[in-house]
C-alpha cells in the first residue's frame, strides 16, 4: 500500500518561492512506487489549489513549471481538505511552508483538528519558535546561554521613544541587533552602532511587527546543526556560515555565492558536544518534533550562545538542514521518509 501523502506548498510568506523549489525537489526525490503524492499549492494571496494526484515517473514533470501541476478543481482546496471526504485521501501531510501562516503553529492546529498525521512541529514548538521573544525567554528559563536582549512592543516605544532608546543604551548597548519578534530570512532585522541607526532600525522592525526585539551584538562564528527526533532527538554533524556580507541578512541567505557552507565546522570535539547538548535541551524546552536547526554563535571570546531554533528550516536539498544529514549518512530521499516515519509515529502516539 501507497502512503498518500499531501505537499502543502508556496503560501503567503516572503519565502513563497523557497517553498516551490522545496517541493519540486521532494517531489523528485520521492519514490513513486512507495508514495501517492497529492499536491496542494497555496498561492501568493492565500488561495489554495489542489493538484491531480502524482501518479507517473517525476522526470516528466521535471520541465514544468512547478505551480502549472495543481489546477483548481471545483472549490477550493481548503474546504476539500476540510471536508472529510478530502482529509481521509491523506495519511500523512508535509507542510513544506517558510514563515507566518505556515511554520508559525497556525497550518498545524488545522491539521490537529483534522486528526491528521503531518510532518515536523506541532502548534506550541511552531508558535514559539516563530516568535524570538518567547523563543529567547523558554532559552533563560531552560538555562541556556544566550545574548542579552530586550524587547518592546509599538505602543510603548511610540508613547515614549527617547526613553526606549535610552532603555536600549543603558541595557543592551552598541553594537545591537533590532528584530521583528515575528519573522524568519532576516527580514526587517538591522545592526545599529548608534542612536540615528537605533532610530531607523525601530522604525524598519515596527513596519513588520508589533514587537520587536533588541539584542547584544556579538562578533561571532555562526555554527548550526540538524535535530531529527521525536522525544530523543538525534544530532547532526555541525555546519559552519560564513556570509561574505557584514551579517547573514536575507540577499545572502537566497542568492548564490555569496555565503559559504562549511560542513563539517572545524570546531572541537568539546565545542560540539556543547553544542548538542545546548541544541537538545532548546529542542526539548520547546517540546520540539520532527525537525529543527538550532543556530549558534561562537564568540571571538569562545562562549557558545545559542541563537535561535528554526522549526521549518530551509529544506532544498542545497539548504544547511539536508547537507548536514547528507554529511551525517541521510541523504535527501532517506530524510523525507525519516520525516513521514516520524510524523507517523508520533500520531499513534497522541492516539
Ligand atoms: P532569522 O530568524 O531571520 O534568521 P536571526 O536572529 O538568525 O534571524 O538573525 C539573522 C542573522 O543576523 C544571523 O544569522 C546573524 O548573522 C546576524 N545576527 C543576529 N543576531 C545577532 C547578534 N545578536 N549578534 C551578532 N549577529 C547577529
Ligand atoms: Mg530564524
Ligand atoms: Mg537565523
Amino acid at each position: 500500500m501507497k502512503i498518500n501523502l499531501c505537499l502543502l506548498y508556496g503560501g503567503k510568506s516572503a519565502e513563497h518561492e523557497v517553498s516551490l523549489q522545496t517541493a519540486k525537489a521532494v517531489i523528485q526525490a520521492l519514490d513513486i512506487e512507495k508514495f501517492a503524492i497529492h499536491p496542494i499549492f497555496i498561492t501568493k494571496e492565500g488561495e489554495w489549489r489542489k493538484g491531480p494526484e502524482l501518479l507517473e515517473p517525476v522526470e516528466t514533470i521535471k520541465e514544468l513549471q512547478f505551480e502549472q501541476i495543481p489546477q483548481e478543481i471545483g472549490a477550493n482546496a481548503l474546504s476539500t481538505i476540510l471536508s472529510s471526504e478530502g482529509s481521509q485521501t491523506f495519511d500523512v501531510v508535509f507542510p513544506l511552508l517558510h514563515g507566518p501562516n505556515g511554520e508559525d503553529g497556525t497550518v498545524q492546529g488545522m491539521l490537529e483538528l483534522l486528526n491528521l498525521p503531518y510532518v515536523g512541529n506541532g502548534v506550541l514548538s511552531s508558535s514559539a519558535g516563530m516568535d524570538k521573544i518567547i523563543m529567547k525567554n523558554l532559552f533563560a528559563q531552560e538555562g541556556l546561554d544566550q545574548v542579552n536582549y530586550t524587547w518592546f512592543t509599538k505602543s510603548t516605544w511610540e508613547a515614549a521613544p527617547e526613553r526606549s532608546y535610552e532603555q536600549v543604551e543603558q541595557e543592551i548597548g552598541y553594537p545591537c541587533f533590532i528584530k521583528p519578534a515575528n519573522l524568519g530570512s532576516s527580514v526587517g532585522i538591522s545592526k545599529c552602532e548608534n542612536r540615528e541607526e537605533l532610530k531607523t532600525a525601530f522604525s524598519t522592525a515596527f513596519q513588520y511587527d508589533r514587537r520587536i526585539i533588541v539584542e547584544e551584538g556579538v562578533t561571532a562564528r555562526e555554527i548550526e546543526v540538524g535535530l531529527l527526533g521525536n522525544d530523543f532527538p538525534e544530532c547532526s554533524v555541525a555546519g559552519e556560515i560564513a556570509p561574505k556580507s557584514e551579517f547573514y541578512d536575507y540577499k545572502a541567505k537566497y542568492s548564490d555565492g555569496d555565503t559559504d557552507l562549511i560542513i563539517p565546522a572545524d570546531i572541537s570535539a568539546e565545542q560540539y558536544t556543547e553544542i548538542r547538548n545546548m541544541a537538545t535541551r532548546a529542542f526539548q524546552a520547546l517540546d520540539c518534533a520532527g525537525l529543527v536547526r538550532a543556530d549558534f554563535f561562537i564568540t571571538n571570546e569562545g562562549r557558545t550562545l545559542i541563537n535561535e531554533v528554526n522549526t521549518m528550516p530551509g529544506f532544498t536539498p542545497v539548504s544547511m538542514f539536508p547537507l548536514l544529514w547528507k554529511h551525517t549518512g541521510l541523504d535527501y530521499p532517506a530524510l523525507i521518509e525519516r520525516l513521514v516515519q516520524l510524523a507517523l509515529e508520533r500520531h499513534k502516539e497522541k492516539q
